[in-house]
């Protein structure tokens, strides 16, 4: 039985063919011609001595999707891929303002991207994506980039239902302190755009209490909740969804075995299994399945990692109905 059917988080800068992004690193430039892909590849893998530092990876596939071919090209790519896989349904992260080095806007970025989402929908209609629009940590401080931030919350109410379905908090998240993003989140809520922000990826549990209190409900990761038994009671009590990312996971701290993914569905937290960045963790969503079933996880567990997707999706009533529907069929239910 294969549970690979949903997955919330990913990021497309993270998930690009990796073939495909040395081939168009070549022809523009961005590398010289006797860059070999064996070097190439090895630079997607720098030294992991820091949690800032294994962002500085991003920097790679962030040179090749400059241009609106490129980004068109890369969404396009990443979604033909995970339709083959078999996914039903899936939110992709997109960060515009990551992507107007070369003179792009965000918005022409955003366009971009979502023409890329759309070709792959029309080519390939057994899959349902949506871009969820990730604001940036970008320096100790939120005003460092407040502009850039706020430029991305009006893009995003103004594509909302138009191939975007919300907005998330990226990047290190121990830059600064989480509240100073409460205002953007605010006005998010004032315009009804869901989201769901990166909280306890990397070794701080009180930031799922924050993340909580600025009102998500859903958490990228959440996992250090584990810190604290009154952090995961928090998780409960709001009806919070959590994206976990095992294989993703390691880079802070964990192996399988130690994942608390376990610990937290049986203390009753929602779960559901994401992959986050597969060029870098060479994982797909079957994998993140296969590992987990190798250390005891269950496929009646799987189901309701399914089934809480379906209920988390960002997602309009109608299509919720008709994933939850395809879920069902799948189970057999
Ligand atoms: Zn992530």
């Amino acid at each position: 039985m294969r549970h690979d059917l949903i997955d919330l988080h990913l990021h497309i800068d993270g998930s690009l063919n990796i073939r495909w992004m040395y081939e168009r690193a070549l022809l523009r430039g961005i590398i010289t011609q006797d860059t070999s892909f064996s070097d190439y590849y090895d630079s997607l893998f720098p030294s992991r001595e820091s949690g800032a530092a294994i962002f500085n990876k991003f920097d790679v596939p962030l040179a090749v999707m400059q241009c609106e071919e490129d980004i068109h090209d890369a969404c396009y790519g990443l979604v033909k891929e995970i339709a083959e896989e078999g996914l039903l349904y899936a939110e992709l992260r997109f960060g515009p303002q990551l992507h107007t080095r070369n003179g792009l806007t965000q918005e022409e970025a955003l366009a971009a991207a979502l023409q890329g989402t759309h070709d792959a929908m029309c080519d390939y209609p057994s899959i349902k994506v949506n871009i969820l629009n990730a604001f940036m940590h970008a320096g100790n401080s939120a005003k460092v980039n407040e502009k850039e931030n706020l430029e991305t919350l009006q893009l995003t109410e103004k594509y909302l239902g138009k191939g975007v379905a919300g907005l998330d908090l990226a990047g290190y998240e121990n830059n600064c302190d989480f509240y100073e993003y409460a205002p953007l989140f605010q006005m998010a809520k004032e315009k009804n755009i869901p989201y769901t922000i990166h909280a306890g990826e990397m070794g701080n549990g009180e930031n799922v209490l924050k993340a909580i209190d600025m009102g998500a409900k859903r958490l990228g990761h959440g996992i250090f909740a584990i810190q604290t038994p009154s952090y995961i009671q928090a998780i409960i009590d709001h009806d919070v969804t959590l994206e976990v990312c095992v294989t993703s996971n390691r880079s802070f701290g964990f192996n399988y075995a130690t994942h608390p993914i376990r610990k937290l569905i049986s203390q009753g937290v929602k779960v559901t299994i994401n992959t986050d960045d597969g060029m870098f963790d060479l994982n797909d969503l079957a994998y993140e399945y296969f590992v987990l079933k190798k250390i005891g996880m269950t496929d009646e567990q799987f189901r309701q990692c399914n089934l809480n997707a379906v209920e988390a999706a960002f997602l309009n009533e109608t299509e919720k109905e008709e994933l939850r529907r395809k879920v069902l069929l799948h189970y057999g239910l």
